[in-house]
């Protein structure tokens, strides 16, 4: 309909303006009636933190469509023989600002991570299994103090001030690698950082990965934080003593208590969604139910599948739906042994060609011997079996302890899109069309795949549109 996107975005603004929405950088005229009926979908940290500053606001009216049969979407926590373990989210910084208000104001105990634990790594390519030396840490440092340098330049503080991935300078938006290259980066510090902080936790390769998405995961505080705590100068990352999972159940619990007319509709079975043209009201289909009208839609869950509900979407939009990127990251808890390290890398060497191979393991309680293990497949519909057989064949051959499976999962992960479209411009169109027929978006793909920076976007698109 719309040949050219200056005059797709042209007609969105005027359509919005006139429905009395709003770019996410004007803030509304008037904020809605506090008694507007909102639909949130998605029950992960994306969409709780809406509910909660939602309700903190004033805004009372709410119901979350959750898909699964549980809350905290990649938030995860499993019990084994009565032990918690985290299948997703493991922990957090100092820096993660929002995690803690959210955690403080609901009573969900949070816990230092000890940082005197034995952290291994594992060349991929030698199998050899060592205590990271003293050589390794200080490569990691002059990669730090590389970063940091860097971070106190001008393209990547605007990056830190903004929310989201709006209005980025073009040098951000090539990949990491070059954009370290560019900056004169000692590559063999380049190469340790990335080995311990970016690759094995689902952050893809940074060959292809966008400068911008790593430089606002890293923010200077939470480098910083990470830092101390591995070089053992201060204890600054935390764990959820309940399990991340726990969060958001008691965020909903506490919210249900306050306000009884917070609805959950778990294992929802959204068919349809139909917003009305010029109108305010939204209709969710829910098989099982009537449909119910709503006055605005939160859209908290992945955005790259939501056209398969919701078919009003113009051909900009779904161009842009269509260049999300993702990874097939996997998470499996093993019985290995208690003398088995308590956490490590395998990080040379590893990129697209050692796929299903492990990347990085960790064992939540030194006395228990289970250990997550984490990996990645090329093919996202790569089985969790599959994977799993190429682990197994690993401890075979390196001789590591290796038992019982207990879970298996599969993610899709870190939502993105690629350098070309970021260059493209294409977060610009995607916030300019916040506020579009009364749907807003949050979650990983807008603000980068952890929770704090899920949680701090929910927050600040809240108090933008709904304050
Ligand atoms: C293995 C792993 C380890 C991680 N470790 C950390 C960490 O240590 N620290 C950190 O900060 N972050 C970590 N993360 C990242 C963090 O967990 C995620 O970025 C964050 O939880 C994403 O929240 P979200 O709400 O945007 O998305 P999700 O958690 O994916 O939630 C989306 C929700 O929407 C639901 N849904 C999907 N489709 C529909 C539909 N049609 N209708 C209704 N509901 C639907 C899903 O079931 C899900 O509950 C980790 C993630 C993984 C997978």
């Amino acid at each position: 309909m719309f040949h050219r996107r200056r005059e797709f975005i042209k007609a969105l603004m005027s359509y919005t303006s006139l429905a009395g929405c709003s770019h996410m950088s004007r803030k509304p005229q008037a904020a809605p009636s506090r008694r507007v009926r909102i639909a949130i979908l998605g029950g992960g940290a994306a969409g709780v933190s809406a509910a909660h500053f939602l309700q903190k606001n004033g805004y009372k009216n709410i119901v979350i469509y959750e898909a699964s049969n549980r809350l905290g979407g990649k938030s995860n926590t499993v019990h084994i023989s009565q032990a918690n373990y985290e299948m997703g989210t493991v922990g957090g910084a100092k820096s993660y600002r929002v995690i803690k208000e959210l955690s403080d104001h609901y009573n969900v105990s949070r816990i230092q991570i000890p940082s005197n634990r034995t952290f291994h790594y594992i060349d991929n390519l030698e199998g050899a299994n060592s205590p990271a030396s003293r050589r390794d840490l200080f490569d990691v440092l002059t990669g730090y103090s590389d970063y940091v340098g860097d971070l106190k330049k001008e393209p990547y503080r605007s990056l830190e001030r903004s929310h989201g991935f709006q209005n980025l300078p073009k040098e951000l938006c090539m990949s990491f690698s070059k954009w370290a290259e560019k900056n004169n980066w000692n590559p063999k510090g380049l190469q340790y950082f990335l080995n311990y902080t970016v690759t094995p936790y689902g952050y893809g390769y940074p060959d292809e990965i966008p400068a911008a998405y790593i430089l606002k995961y890293f923010e200077r505080s939470f480098f910083t934080s990470f830092m101390k705590h591995a070089t053992g100068i201060r204890k600054e990352l935390f764990i959820m003593k309940n399990g991340y999972q726990n969060l958001w159940e008691s965020i909903i619990a506490g919210l249900q208590k306050e306000n009884s007319t917070l609805e959950v509709r778990m294992s929802a079975k959204v068919s349809k969604i139909l917003r009305m043209q010029g109108d305010k009201h939204i209709q969710v289909v829910e098989e099982g139910r009537q449909p119910e009208v709503f006055d605005f839609l939160i859209l908290a869950c992945p955005h790259q599948h939501t056209p398969k509900i919701i078919n009003d979407f113009g051909q900009e939009e779904l161009r842009i739906l269509n260049k999300v990127n993702t990874y097939a990251y996997y998470s499996f808890a093993v019985d290995t042994s208690v003398d088995w390290p308590t956490q490590g890398v395998f990080p040379i060497n590893y990129n697209r060609a050692r796929e299903k191979h492990p990347v990085f393991w960790y064992r939540r309680w030194p006395k228990l011997p289970v250990t997550i293990f984490y990996a990645y497949a090329n093919d996202p519909n790569t089985p969790a079996d599959e994977v799993l057989k190429v682990i197994k064949a690993d401890a075979k051959k390196y001789k590591w302890p290796f038992g019982k499976v207990h879970v298996k999962r599969q993610w899709e992960y870190f939502p993105h899109f690629k350098t070309s479209d970021l260059e493209d411009g294409v977060y610009d169109r995607l916030e300019s069309i916040q506020g579009y027929k009364n749907t807003y978006r949050v979650g990983e793909l807008m603000s980068f795949a952890t929770v704090e920076l899920v949680s701090r976007y929910s927050k600040n698109l809240v108090n933008t549109f709904f304050k």
